[in-house]
């Protein structure tokens, strides 16, 4: 809908303001933070990350940043996130790790973003674990999905995989490629503000591309990441693979942390791998505001908690 899009729009436009991030960040909305976000620490991280486990639920864990626009926060990003590779291996060896090439400075320097993305994978390598790569928005596409195709000729599908947003209108050529390589990817709707010139402005059009993308991706050789909460469309693709005999070990479900749990839950009571992308850190605000951004009941969720108390009569 089209006050839907404006709305999203607006939202991540005005949460661009540096002085309104300022503000939110010394907010106090731990309460309303911690809807979305596991924590700041690896501790508390780590302590969701056992909590899902013991339910059932399979982990992608995210060490928040990006766009970061130094080098040394760069390598230092890279540092931590090799730190909780390590501590994550000791609590869950099926757990993955999602990362951000901007975090590890792909604006800045991609040569050295290309250098810790090959510490990371080695670790991941002698650890036995996994990658995903996020998609962020569409000014660094093309270079993520090159320096992907990299990695993944040396690393293998095993230790490393992507991510693909239905809305832009080059998905289905670069899905068509990823499928030839045999990666493993998850697809999403995107979460930026796009312009009508790369991506869908309908969200009609974009949940068909998704549906398309899916079921194009279930029928080859790639482990397919089916990242959504949209209940129609889980619906719609369980009928899909359930006519085509689908394995279930050629696909998972993945939601985020905190949203839509009861799906989470009823999708591990029925047999289905799924998997929760839990971030944590002290860089929440920009993964906040696109959690925002996607549904306007989660602003005013965040107004109740800011605006002083009402008196009561
Ligand atoms: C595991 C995972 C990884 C992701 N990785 C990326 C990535 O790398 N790059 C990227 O651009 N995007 C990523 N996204 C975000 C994605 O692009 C969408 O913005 C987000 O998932 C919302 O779309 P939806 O598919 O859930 O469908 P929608 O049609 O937007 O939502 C369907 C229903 O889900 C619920 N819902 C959706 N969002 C919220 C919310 N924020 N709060 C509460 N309820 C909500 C509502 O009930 C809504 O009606 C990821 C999403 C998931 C689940």
């Amino acid at each position: 809908m089209k006050w839907e899009r404006n709305m999203r729009e607006t939202v991540l436009h005005v949460a661009a303001w540096p002085w309104l991030k300022h503000w939110m960040e010394h907010q106090g909305l731990k309460y309303v933070v911690r809807r979305f976000v596991a924590g700041t620490t690896l501790t508390e991280a780590l302590v969701a990350v056992k909590q899902l486990r013991a339910d059932g639920l399979m982990v992608t864990l995210d060490l928040l940043g990006e766009s970061v626009e130094d080098e040394e926060t760069a390598r230092l990003a890279c540092h931590s996130i090799e730190a909780m590779m390590n501590h994550l291996r000791q609590i869950s060896s099926d757990s993955h790790i999602s990362i951000k090439l901007t975090q590890l400075g792909l604006i800045i320097n991609p040569a050295l973003c290309e250098q810790n993305m090959h510490k990371l994978l080695e670790t991941a390598r002698t650890n036995g674990q996994f990658i995903r790569i996020d998609m962020e928005d569409s000014s660094v596409t093309g270079q993520t999905l090159e320096l992907f195709s990299k990695l993944h000729m040396i690393y293998g599908p095993k230790h490393i995989g992507v991510v693909v947003q239905s809305y832009l209108y080059r998905t289905p050529a670069d899905v068509e490629t990823l499928q030839q390589l045999g990666a493993s990817v998850r697809i999403v709707k995107g979460a930026y503000s796009e312009p009508p010139e790369v991506a869908y402005p309908e969200k009609c059009d974009v949940d068909l591309a998704y549906f398309n993308l899916v079921c194009s991706l279930l029928q080859s050789e790639s482990y397919t990441a089916i990242a959504t909460h949209d209940r129609i469309l889980i619906a719609n693709l369980i009928r899909f693979i359930a006519e085509q005999d689908i394995d279930r070990d050629r696909f998972e479900f993945q939601m985020l942390y905190g949203i839509a749990t009861d799906l989470q839950h009823q999708l591990v009571h029925e047999g289905y791998r799924i998997r929760i992308y839990t971030p944590f850190g002290t860089h929440w605000y920009p993964y906040f505001s696109r959690r925002l951004a996607e549904r306007p009941a989660n602003l005013w969720f965040v107004l109740r908690h800011l605006l002083p108390p009402m008196n009561k009569f």
